[in-house]
Formats: structure tokens, sequence, C-alpha cells
């Protein structure tokens, strides 16, 4: 088992060398071919068991199997991935794993969240996001500020799903979700990571997600 089971691209390759990661975790190694091979997910997978990685890795490699001149290009404040998170810190954390692994590529990470000046992070997004990381909130006050569009948002992952309904912010994300501009399911391709699996997750997950595969690890 390595990271070179799956090719992700001579980028991605080159960053997962110079992270210390030198072996795929069991989320990993099961969710990475899932993704690359385009379906929904909806994955049960604790704090720690390296999930950030098993959906950042194949994200950013999407990002350019799809073609990265032109998607890249289109890109500037219509991110082509984004990724929901319950707090800040959580955010911060997956935002720096996004920089490590976009090294040296073309797609620009950005995060945004509460309790933090938003004119700094609106003059942020004009210079240009790829892959957005946001907690709900905060996010849902920049689509009504018109600082950001998910027209071209083609992934979207959903993680500590159930953390984030705990905190209350299921319209927030439904807001963000069906709203008109975003992709639909079955055309976005969706990721939704949950420490537990109760009934409202299952809901969202049947609203969210189109012909999921559900891993448990
Ligand atoms: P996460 O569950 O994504 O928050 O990751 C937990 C911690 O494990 C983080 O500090 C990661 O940097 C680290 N990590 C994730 N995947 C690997 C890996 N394959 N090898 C070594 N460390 C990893």
């Amino acid at each position: 088992e390595s990271f070179q089971d799956v090719d992700m691209g001579e980028i991605i390759m080159g960053n997962i060398a110079l992270s210390r990661y030198t072996r795929p975790t069991p989320v990993q190694k099961y969710a990475i071919p899932i993704i690359k091979s385009k379906r929904d997910l909806m994955a049960c997978a604790q704090t720690g068991s390296g999930k950030t990685a098993a959906f950042l890795l194949p994200v950013l490699s999407q990002i350019y199997t799809d073609g990265p001149g032109e998607a890249l290009n289109a890109a500037k404040q219509y991110p082509i991935s984004l990724v929901l998170a319950p707090t800040r810190e959580l955010a911060l954390q997956i935002y720096d794993e996004a920089r490590k692994f976009s090294y040296r590529s073309r797609v620009r990470p950005c995060v945004v969240y509460g309790g933090a000046d938003i004119g700094q992070q609106i003059r942020d997004l004009e210079r240009g996001c790829h892959l957005l990381v946001a907690t709900p909130g905060r996010l849902v006050d920049m689509m009504e500020r018109g600082k950001i569009g998910l027209d071209y948002c083609n992934y979207l992952v959903l993680d500590e799903a159930d953390r984030m309904l705990d905190m209350g912010f299921e319209p927030q994300i439904r807001r963000i979700v069906e709203q008109d501009t975003m992709p639909p399911k079955g055309i976005r391709q969706t990721m939704m990571f949950s420490a537990t699996f109760p009934k409202e997750i299952q809901i969202l997950a049947r609203d969210f997600l189109e012909d999921y595969i559900f891993l448990a690890v």
C-alpha cells in the first residue's frame, strides 16, 4: 500500500513526496480511488484518521485532470471546489493542508470563517480562489454581499457534517448547497464526511448525494 497506487499527477505526487506522508491511512486508501472514479461519497471517519488528505488529494488531482488551463483561468471568485467545515480551527487546518498539497500548482486555496475581519477575507478572495474552505455562516454572508459565486463549484465537501448539524448550521448549509447557481447533484461531485451516521445525516446524504458509495473506516 502506497500513494503510488493511484496516479494523481506529477504535481500532487511530488507534494505527497514532500510531505511526511509515506503510507496512506485506511480512509485515504479507500476514499481516494472512489473520489477519483467521480462517485459521490458518504464516509464515516473520525478526526485524526487522515480524512483531510483523503478528500483534498483526489479533488486537487481532479481539478488538474479536468483541464487546468481553462478551469483555473475562469475561476477568480468562482471556486471550483468548496469545503464546508464547522469551526475556524478545522477550516484553518484544512486550508494548511490544501496549501501544502497545492504547492507549485496553479490552484489557489482560500479560507473564510466568522469572527475575523471580512474585508481582509474579501480582498484575499479577489486575488482568485480555486479551492475555498469556509465555515457556513461566513460563506452565506459572502454570498449575500455578492463576493463569491458557486456557479462553477464542481466539487463539494462537507467535513464533520455531524458537528455542523450539532452547531445548528443546517439552514446555512441548505442555503449554500440548494441555491440555484450551485451545480445540482449528479453534475457536481459531493463528498460528505462525518464521525457518526444518525438520521439527520442520512437525510442530508439523501438530499445532497447522487448514487453514493458508503464508506465506514
Ligand atoms: P486529519 O484526520 O485529516 O485531521 O489528519 C490527522 C493528522 O494526521 C494530521 O496531522 C495529518 O497531517 C496527519 N496525516 C494524515 N495523513 C497522513 C499520512 N498518510 N501519513 C502521515 N500523517 C498523516
